[in-house]
C-alpha cells in the first residue's frame, strides 16, 4: 500500500516509516495536516496514519478536509487510522467522530501493526477493484456500442459543457453534421451485418481525421460521436474558420478513399457522406439554432449531389 504519515514528532515519524517498508509498504511522510491534505490531493494514498496534535493543522481538521475533498471523487473512501499516545476507549470514539476508521497507538506492538495492516490492504484492494470497475462502466456508458465513439448522452453532456465554456470565453465553436449517403440502398445490396461493418469503419475514419487535427494543433480539443443511425457529429471548439473548413473537407476525402464498394451511390460508386457545418465567432446565444444550421446545410449538401461538406 502507499502508506501517508502524517506526523510532527520526527522520531515517531521515523520508527513508522522504518517499520512500515518492514511489512511491504510504501510511505511517505508529512510533517503537519496542512501538508498531509496537500499531499493527499496530489496523490491519494491508500491509507493514512494520522497523528492528532500536529503544528499548523491538527489531525482532525487534515480528516475534514481530506473527506471533504472525497467527496468531489468518485468512489473515494481512504482509510484514515489515527495515531494516538494511548489506546483508551475516548480515543476510538473521538477517531470515528472525527470521520477516521480506526486508531493506534503510536508504540503499536509489530503483531497488532501487522494484522492492521493486513486488514487495511484488503480495503485497499477492494477499493481498487470497485475504482477499476467504475471507469470501465463510466467509459461504456459513454461509447456507442456498434462504433467506439462517442454516444449521444455522452455528446449532448461534453457539447453542453464545451458551448457553456466558449460563451464564457466568447471563444469561437463549431458543429458538423454528418450522415453516409444513400445508405439504406447498402443495407438493402449488402445486409444489415455489412451495413455495421461500413458504420464502423466509416467511425473510425472520422475519429481519426478528428485526433490527427487535434494532433496538428488545428483543433483543440474536437470529438466525434455517433448522433444515431447512420449520423455522426463531429463538434469543433475553438475552432478558427480555416480549422473547421479543413476538418469537414478532410473527412469528407477520408470517407471516400476507403474505397468501400457501394455502386448504387449515384455518381460516386463508392461510400461517401455528405457534411453539414455551422460555426461562430464567438460563443453567444443558444446552442439550438447552430445544429438547426449544421443540419439545413447537411441537407444542402445532399441537394447538391453528396459526397461534399455545406458549411456555410
Ligand atoms: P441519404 O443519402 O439521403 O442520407 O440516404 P439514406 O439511405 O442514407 O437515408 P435514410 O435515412 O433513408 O436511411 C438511413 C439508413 O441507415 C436506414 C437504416 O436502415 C440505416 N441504419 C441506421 N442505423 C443503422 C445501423 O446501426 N446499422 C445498419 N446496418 N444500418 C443502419
Ligand atoms: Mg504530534
Ligand atoms: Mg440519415
Ligand atoms: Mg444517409
Amino acid at each position: 500500500m502507499k502508506i501517508l504519515i502524517a506526523e510532527d514528532t520526527r522520531a515517531i515519524a521515523a520508527v513508522m516509516a522504518a517499520r512500515l517498508p518492514a511489512l511491504g509498504h510504501e510511505t511517505s511522510v508529512a510533517e503537519n495536516g496542512r501538508v498531509a491534505v496537500d499531499r493527499f490531493r496530489e496523490s491519494p494514498p491508500d491509507l493514512v496514519l494520522m497523528d492528532i496534535e500536529m503544528p499548523v493543522m491538527n489531525g482532525f481538521e487534515a480528516t475534514n478536509l481530506i473527506r471533504a475533498h472525497e467527496a468531489t471523487q468518485s468512489w473515494a473512501w481512504t482509510p484514515i487510522i489515527f495515531l494516538t499516545a494511548s489506546d483508551t476507549p475516548e480515543n476510538l470514539v473521538t477517531a470515528i467522530e472525527a470521520g477516521g476508521d480506526d486508531f493506534m497507538s503510536k508504540s503499536v506492538p509489530e503483531v497488532v501493526l501487522q494484522a492492521k495492516m493486513k486488514a487495511m490492504a484488503r480495503i485497499a484492494d477492494v477499493r481498487q477493484r470497485l475504482a477499476a470497475a467504475n471507469r470501465k462502466l463510466e467509459e461504456q456508458a459513454n461509447r456507442d456500442g456498434l462504433t467506439g465513439l462517442a454516444n449521444r448522452r455522452h455528446m449532448d453532456l461534453m457539447v453542453g459543457l464545451h458551448w457553456a465554456e466558449a460563451q464564457r470565453r466568447g471563444a469561437p465553436f463549431a458543429l458538423l453534421m454528418l450522415d453516409v449517403d444513400h445508405f439504406k440502398k447498402y443495407n438493402d445490396r449488402h445486409g444489415h451485418q455489412r451495413g455495421d461493418d461500413c458504420l464502423r469503419a466509416v467511425a473510425a475514419a472520422i475519429a481519426s481525421t478528428v485526433e490527427t487535427a487535434n494532433a496538428e494543433g488545428v483543433t483543440a480539443a474536437a470529438f466525434a460521436a455517433r448522433y444515431g443511425g447512420e449520423e455522426f457529429c463531429v463538434v469543433l471548439p475553438e475552432a478558427s474558420a480555416p480549422a473547421y473548413a479543413s476538418v469537414a473537407a478532410a473527412i469528407v476525402d477520408a470517407v471516400r478513399r476507403l474505397g468501400i464498394e457501394h455502386p448504387d451511390n449515384a455518381d460516386w460508386g463508392v461510400v461517401t457522406v455528405s457534411v453539414g457545418g455551422a460555426r461562430i465567432e464567438a460563443g453567444g446565444g443558444e446552442l439550438a439554432p447552430l445544429f438547426r444550421s449544421a443540419d439545413a446545410r447537411l441537407y444542402a449538401a445532399k441537394r447538391d449531389g453528396r459526397n461534399r461538406a455545406c458549411i456555410d
